[in-house]
Formats: structure tokens, sequence, C-alpha cells
């Protein structure tokens, strides 16, 4: 797989799955803008160390993806690019009833609008060079739902839309755009749940994992970062010309239960 001369945009992308799709692409040789909204020293040390390890240009840029106009600007200071993986994503649990309003909002607007704000400011770009790769981050949970989780599961079930809309109206112009739907991937987040997971079930880490924690996924083991990344290289390919406006299933088979 040969990116060199593209350039890609992950947005939420210095930890997690994000940080392991800009990986992957830095790899295949893409110059990548890393992206959150924190500008620490370990944020720019972050894209340093992507660039030294991977010889391609990677740049921090910080911006906040709750804000339609920062994402607008987000893909303005990049200069555009030719692959744009809509990453950035928050959650909140809480019967509806009970959901924080403000809650609901910042969870629509960072994991569902933005996609829409930095798609719109990223086609003519594309559409200019003839060729871009737009990738959104769902989740099994744009497929299917489960309670307490009302407005990550409107948002990712809206980003699923989304990503259809986008194919339809950039169909034949050389641009692809698709979801991936990741079942439980192992971030650093998730990994930091497992020690409390053990003390409240008394289980140990292997049995806490398969039974609490991989209960919906049947495969009872967790996706990979690499594996979403890889994903992402293949909807990059020349093999994925045609692969447009759909979704693909990462996820132990959470999804055909
Ligand atoms: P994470 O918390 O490790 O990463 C989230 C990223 O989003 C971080 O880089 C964070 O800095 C960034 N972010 C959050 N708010 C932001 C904001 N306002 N502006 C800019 N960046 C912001 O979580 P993750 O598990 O790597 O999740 C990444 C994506 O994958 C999310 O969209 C999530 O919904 C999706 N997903 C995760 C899983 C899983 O099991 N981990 C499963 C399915 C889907």
């Amino acid at each position: 797989m040969d990116l060199k001369g593209r350039t890609a945009i992950v947005t939420g992308s210095n930890s997690g799955i994000g940080l392991g799709i800009a990986t992957e692409l830095a790899k295949a040789g893409a110059d990548v803008v890393i992206n959150s909204f924190t500008d620490s020293a370990e944020d720019h040390a972050l894209a340093a160390r992507l660039s030294r390890d991977h010889g391609v240009t990677v740049r921090y840029l910080s911006a906040d993806m709750s804000r339609g106009d920062a994402c607008r600007a987000l893909v303005e200071r990049a200069g555009g690019c030719d692959i744009l993986v809509n990453n950035a994503g928050i959650q909140h649990v809480a019967p509806v009833e009970d959901f924080p309003a403000d809650k609901w909002d910042q969870i629509l607007a960072i994991n569902l609008s933005s996609a829409f704000h930095t798609t719109a400011a990223a086609l003519p770009g594309m559409r200019a060079r003839g060729w871009g790769r737009i990738v959104n981050i769902a989740s099994a949970h744009g497929l299917t739902a489960s309670p307490f989780k009302s407005a990550y599961i409107a948002a990712k079930h809206g980003v699923v839309g989304l990503s259809k809309t986008v194919a339809l109206e950039t169909a034949g112009q050389g641009i692809t755009c698709n979801a991936i739907c990741p079942g439980y991937v192992l971030t650093p987040l998730v990994e930091a749940q497992i020690p409390d997971q053990m003390k409240v079930h008394g289980m140990d880490r292997d049995t806490v994992i398969r039974e609490v924690m991989l209960q919906r996924q049947p495969s009872r083991q967790f996706a990979t970062v690499e594996q979403i990344g890889g994903t992402v290289l293949y909807l990059c390919s020349p093999h994925a010309d045609q692969v447009t406006g759909t979704t693909i299933s990462v996820d132990g088979g959470w999804t055909a239960l």
C-alpha cells in the first residue's frame, strides 16, 4: 500500500483508534495531520515521533471538534486533504429522561456535526483533484442500540446516514465515503477500565474481558486499533474504488447476532 503524496487528516487522533489510524496511514507513506483540542507539548511531541518513525510529514493541529467553525478551519489550516477520517468522539451514559441536554448537544456536535463540517470543507479540493477518501468512524452502535446511550447512538446512526448521502453526491468523481463500525476496541481508555471491572466482579483479567466486557461480541476478543487502521488503508486502496456509501463492521460478529 503506497499513500506517498497523499495528505490525511484524522480528527481526534492523539490517542486510541484515531492514533492507530494515523499510525497506519503514516506507515503507508501518507503525510498526516493529527488533531485534538488539548494543544499540549505531548501532542506536538507525538507528531514529531510519528514523523521520525515513518519518514513522513506529521503535523499536530489543535481544533475543538464541537465547534463547526473550528472543524472547517482545521481543513483550511491543513491545506485541504486527500483522505479525511472523522474519528473524534465522546460518550455519556444516562437514561433518556435524565440525559443532560448540554451533553446531548455536545455529543451530537463532536460525534456527528463535526463530520458534516469537515466533509463540506474538504470536498471542493477532493473534487478539484479527482480523488478523495472520506472514512467516518461510526460504531456497532451506528447499526444497533443499547439502553442509556441515546445521544451516542443517535449520532452514530446519523454518521452512517451522512456517509451514504455523501457517497451519492460524490459517486463517479473518484471520491468514496464510507463508515467503519467497530465493536469493542482495546484502547487505553478501555484498558484502564479492566482493573476496576476485575475488582467489581471478582474475576481475573481474561474472565472479566470475556464474560463482562465482551458479552455482546461473539468472538469474545477485542478489535485492535491496528485492525481499524488497516480497514482505513483498505478503503484508501484501489481495491476499494467501488466501495462507497456502505458500512464495514469490525465487531467480532456483534451485529450478526
Ligand atoms: P479516545 O477517547 O481514546 O479517543 C477520542 C479522541 O477524540 C481523542 O483523541 C480525543 O482527544 C478526541 N476528542 C474528544 N473530544 C474532542 C474535541 N472536542 N475536539 C477534538 N478532539 C476531541 O476514544 P476511542 O475509543 O479511540 O474512540 C475513537 C472513535 O471510535 C470515537 O468516535 C468512538 O465513538 C469510536 N468507537 C470506539 C470504540 C471502542 O471500543 N473504543 C468502539 C466503536 C467506536
